[in-house]
């Protein structure tokens, strides 16, 4: 048989090799961005368009290269910051691979305008798809200008694979503010599609923190610092308080290169143990130090992630780190979780406490006058059947019966909940169905057959995830109107996804007066969403686009009547009343997909008369 085995050209090699490095336009901000601050440049400028599928243009005052220097560039295995394997262990350079730019000529139109201070003229090369279009001379300041175009025109299926201009932008900024939290010292500029998103100027590293993340990032920092032998830790968590629903803000640098790590990321977790709930995230921005030997950087491709040599004794001292921080900074014992879960007040009855109370207390009733003629119905309300202890046999179940007994005196809003959050309370009542509530959690219903236990939260999230999904599709969302247009500050990137959201928000019932870098005004909001909620309803939003990268339309209303109705709906631990409980089971029968929650739980369970006869057996 002939030889068959033959080497690859290099434009092929390179193109295999780009598939690696560059998934999309955001991995191009990364790679150019590292090279300008491996050049030395104090400042950086960063032009994208189209979220960086049609222009990725990074501009530097850095060294530059000679004439030879900037052709050797572009080859694959070219670099100037190693020479040998054993340079591998003392990195001081972002880059070290020498495949960056051959990879992105591989796959894009690629101009490069550099020149070195000693030299008077720059040369410009224009390279396409790895071949050499041309090569002059020009007059360009000292340093290196990159423009990338037309990602991945050679290789359309990977063209067509990228996300929304929108969800490609926000890829490009994240990778961008880790470049820039990493170098405060360098002045970065950043432009999207001709307005300027980011000056970030010279700073230190909680100015820098606050110049990306928005003025209101100040207040919740609590720093950190500790010096060992192993490694120097310095940085900021943020509060406790603060944490989010999104894994947004959590940042770890080692010798200011950007890195992914469960494992340290678990340390941190561990320190806030105990102070967050279980679904936040806390927010963190820590920068270590470390020998360079001691780790090796070399094990991806992107260079995020990378292999401690002690990666055991790392983390006992990030996590006993970051806990003296909490402590230190008197953060732990301001925070009473038990006691914030009970005030955890369903957003929907906030503010409807002024209509309830339906029991009226009476101011004229004296405990130690027997039978006062005033007040005596009332009281029948008040009081435990004789105390005698017979609650204590149905320990959790809480029937609509005796609901109010022991909780009249201390009304926390949670506990009192009235019928008229849910709509149909007219026709519920009715019919002799009983229900009652199980552990603050389950409704217990009757049907024929037997039994039915309803999660409560789940069928007020289905419940009301149909009516929005209702009121977006037929566009007919009630608005309320704020007495006072509310202003509420976001990060740059969080504005962002709200002005990419907002024909969908306006859907559902939201009214923008404007969005505009990190404010946004809102002067309506859906019907049942209180005005104290805007803000955290906004933020869970923000978020799960985050998580979910949404792109179309269709998916953008699903989520957003999912986010809201998540938001909305009653909680477990949540009292709901007699008539609450009868209208929620009624909502519920009543809606389309009763079975299962918006996000693919079962709702209820039913038991049968034949499964409890069994039980008996
Ligand atoms: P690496 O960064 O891993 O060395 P690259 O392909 O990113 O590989 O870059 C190749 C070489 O080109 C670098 O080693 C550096 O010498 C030079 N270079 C790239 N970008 C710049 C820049 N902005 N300024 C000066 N030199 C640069
Ligand atoms: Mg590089």
């Amino acid at each position: 048989m002939a030889d068959i085995i033959k080497l690859l050209p290099d434009h092929v090699a390179n193109q295999i090799a780009a598939g690696e490095v560059v998934q999309r336009p955001a991995s191009v901000v990364k790679e150019l961005l590292e090279n300008a601050i491996d050049a030395g440049a104090s400042t950086i400028k960063l032009v994208v368009k189209d979220g960086g599928k049609t222009l990725i243009q990074v501009i530097d005052d850095g060294v530059g290269m000679s004439v030879t220097d900037a052709r050797l560039s572009f080859e694959r295995h070219a670099t100037s910051k190693i020479q040998k394997a054993e340079d591998l262990f003392q990195l001081n350079t972002k880059g070290f691979r020498g495949e960056a730019l051959a990879s992105i000529a591989a796959i894009a139109h690629v101009e490069m305008q550099t020149r070195t201070e000693e030299e008077e003229v720059a040369t410009h090369i224009k390279i396409e798809g790895s071949k050499i279009i041309s090569q002059e001379v020009t007059v360009a300041p000292k340093g290196t200008s990159m423009m990338v175009k037309n990602l991945f025109f050679n290789i359309p299926a990977r063209r067509n694979f990228l996300k929304s201009n929108n969800v490609e932008l926000r890829h490009i900024l994240d990778e961008f503010h880790r470049v820039a939290l990493a170098h405060s010292s360098i002045n970065f500029h950043f432009y999207n599609n001709g307005s300027e998103l980011f000056n970030l100027p010279t700073s230190n590293s909680r100015q820098r923190i606050v110049n990306i993340f928005g003025g209101k990032t100040n207040e919740k920092l609590v720093p950190v610092k500790e010096e060992t032998q192993v490694v120097q830790i310095s940085g900021y968590i943020s509060k406790p308080e603060y944490a989010k629903k999104s894994r947004g803000e959590q940042f770890f640098f080692v010798n200011n290169r950007f890195i992914k790590s469960p494992y340290l990321h678990h340390a941190i977790l561990g320190a806030f143990d105990g102070l967050i709930k279980k679904e936040n995230h806390p927010g963190y921005f820590l920068y270590l130090s470390v020998d360079p030997g001691s780790i090796d950087i070399n094990i991806h491709p992107t260079k995020t992630e990378i292999k401690f040599d002690d990666e055991h004794t790392l983390y006992a001292i990030l996590r006993s780190t970051v806990k003296h921080s909490l402590g230190q900074f008197n953060v732990i014992p301001s925070l009473d979780f038990e006691q914030d879960q009970n005030l955890e007040t369903p957003y929907g009855y906030k503010d409807k406490s002024a209509e309830f109370p339906r029991i009226s207390v009476d101011s004229g009733f004296n405990p130690f006058k027997e039978d006062s003629d005033a007040g005596t119905a009332q009281r029948s309300n008040f009081q435990k059947p004789n105390t005698k202890g017979w609650e204590s046999l149905y320990v959790g179940m809480e029937s609509n019966i005796g609901k109010n007994s022991g909780f009249s005196s201390v009304s926390f809003e949670s506990d009192t909940i009235t019928g008229s959050i849910f709509d149909s309370k007219k026709e519920t009542i009715d019919t002799g169905t009983t229900t009652f509530q199980l552990r603050r959690k389950y409704i217990v219903t009757t049907i024929k057959s037997g039994m039915v236990v309803i999660d409560q939260s789940r069928a007020h999230q289905r419940v009301l995830y149909e009516k929005f999904l209702k009121n977006i599709t037929i566009k007919e969302a009630v608005s309320q109107q704020l007495l006072f247009p509310l202003s509420l500050t976001f990060s740059k990137s969080d504005c962002a996804i709200i002005e990419e959201i907002q024909d969908s928000l306006t859907t559902v019932g939201f009214v923008f007066d404007s969005i505009s870098g990190e404010e946004v005004t809102v002067t309506g909001v859906p019907l049942s969403v209180p005005e104290s909620e805007v803000g955290i309803i906004l933020d869970q939003l923000i978020s799960d686009y985050q998580q979910d990268f949404v792109v179309d339309g269709f998916s953008q209303t699903d989520i957003l009547a999912k986010t809201l109705a998540k938001s909305l709906s009653v909680k477990t631990g949540e009292m709901l009343d007699g008539d609450s409980q009868l209208a929620l089971v009624n909502d519920l029968f009543a809606c389309k997909e009763s079975g299962v929650s918006p996000f693919n739980k079962p709702i209820y369970v039913t038991i049968t008369e034949d499964d409890i006869d069994k039980k008996f057996i």
